[in-house]
């Protein structure tokens, strides 16, 4: 795993006492691969190592990895240039299997919701989002989740537990195996169901098996890891040299906290801190997600400290209104405020986007994910807003993008 590279008398990210949550706060760490390890979670390293271990040579890895990534067959039995005997062993050695999907939507915007069965009655979503020629796979790293965001769904359900790194690579898997023969996920974001500095080891060894040439060959310029701000663990993005998002949502602390709890730990002064570090670290922009909650962070006064709060960070601002779900006590702004909203921080000359809002419909929109999914209806009336429907550009003339 990568170390800090940063020299720890200079980073803000070592002021900060490392976040964990404690075992006692998850309700089961109970591993569905626990008896064979998931050949999703290893890299063409771990396996390697592995044979070695056993007296085989080097190339059986590249070999095992060409079948499974390239060739995407996961029976050894129809592994041909392998021998009989060793057919029979990787069965015994590894669990090919990815997990189960256990309902797909369609919405009427062409996004897909995936639901996949994680074992002991526990779910996980992934969502896969076509716009402007791209297909943009958003994954989730946790069943639930204990950071609370008050306008998140996810939030409502607690920590169950973190995936493993087979279960994230294993959502891109099962969604990239039912694509048609054109269509190829091109980028991936880590926006889905849980925090992905939560569980760090596990998002980004997936990230590093999806993106090696042995793997499915995924540029890391393509794929974004979203924080709501876990600050001491930021730093790990610009070594794994992928984008960062971080969850904004406030103009303040004060509406910040409201929004966000984990803001009490790490408030606005010190993520900002780390967000410039980042850019400082790798040249490449921060992209700041901003939820509009009716009321609360979509006044015109809310835009022009949005605006004062992130002028010195070379970041984009992706504006989001609130998507509903069940039992929410914020509500999403008319179309118009979100206008007048958008409109104003271009004439203050920020680079933002107003994002389509996709997928509402089968509640697979930003903020609307759960594992809960029996709790609430699979469908939902989009007719409040025309947002859905727009093409939308950015304050500098180009197009939508996550
Ligand atoms: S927005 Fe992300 S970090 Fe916040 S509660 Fe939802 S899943 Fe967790």
């Amino acid at each position: 795993m990568h170390r800090n590279p940063w020299d720890p008398a200079k980073s803000c990210f070592n002021e900060y006492e490392v976040h964990s949550l404690k075992p006692s706060q998850l309700s089961s760490e109970v591993s569905t691969y626990q008896v064979r390890p998931n050949f999703f979670s290893l890299t063409i390293e771990d396996l390697k190592a592995i044979f070695e271990g056993q007296g085989k040579e080097q190339f059986r890895s590249q070999q095992v990895f060409k079948w499974v990534y390239e060739k995407r067959t996961t029976d050894p039995e129809k592994m041909s240039n392998l021998s009989k005997s060793f057919r029979a062993e990787l069965r015994n050695l590894f669990d090919f299997s990815l997990p189960p999907v256990a309902t797909h939507l369609k919405s009427i915007d062409g996004t897909q919701k995936f639901l996949f069965d994680m074992g002991q009655g526990m779910t996980v979503e992934a969502v896969l989002i076509p716009s402007d020629g791209r297909l943009t796979l958003c994954i989730s790293s946790e069943i639930g989740c204990n950071m609370a965001c008050r306008f998140c769904f996810t939030g409502k359900q607690k920590l169950k537990r973190r995936l493993q790194t087979g279960e994230i690579v294993g959502q891109f898997m099962q969604v990239h195996d039912r694509l048609g023969p054109d269509e190829r996920i091109s980028n991936i974001v880590f926006m889905g169901m849980g925090e992905p500095l939560d569980n760090p080891e596990a998002v980004f060894k997936s990230i590093e098996i999806l993106h090696s040439t042995w793997g499915m060959n995924v540029s890391k310029k393509r794929v974004t890891v979203s924080t709501s701000g876990i600050v001491p663990e930021m730093w790990r993005i610009a070594a794994s040299k992928v984008r960062l998002a971080v969850s904004l949502n406030g103009p303040d602390d004060a509406i910040r906290t409201q929004v966000m709890p984990i803001n009490k730990r790490w408030p606005l002064a010190q993520l900002l801190s780390a967000c410039k570090e980042y850019t400082r670290a790798t040249r490449d922009k921060v992209t700041f997600e901003y939820v509009l909650l009716k009321g609360v962070t979509d006044q015109i006064e809310h835009a022009r400290k949005l605006y004062k709060l992130t002028r010195d960070v070379p970041c984009k601002i992706n504006i989001i209104p609130f998507n509903e779900h069940p039992g929410t006590g914020f509500e999403r702004p008319d179309d118009s405020q979100v206008a007048l909203f958008h409109k104003e921080l271009m004439n203050l000359g920020a680079h933002v986007l107003l994002r389509r809002t996709m997928g509402r419909d089968i509640f697979a929109a930003c903020g609307q994910l759960t594992s809960a999914y029996e709790e609430h209806p699979k469908m939902m009336d989009i007719s409040n807003s025309t947002l859905g429907g727009l093409r939308v550009t950015d304050s500098r003339g180009g197009q939508l993008s996550l």
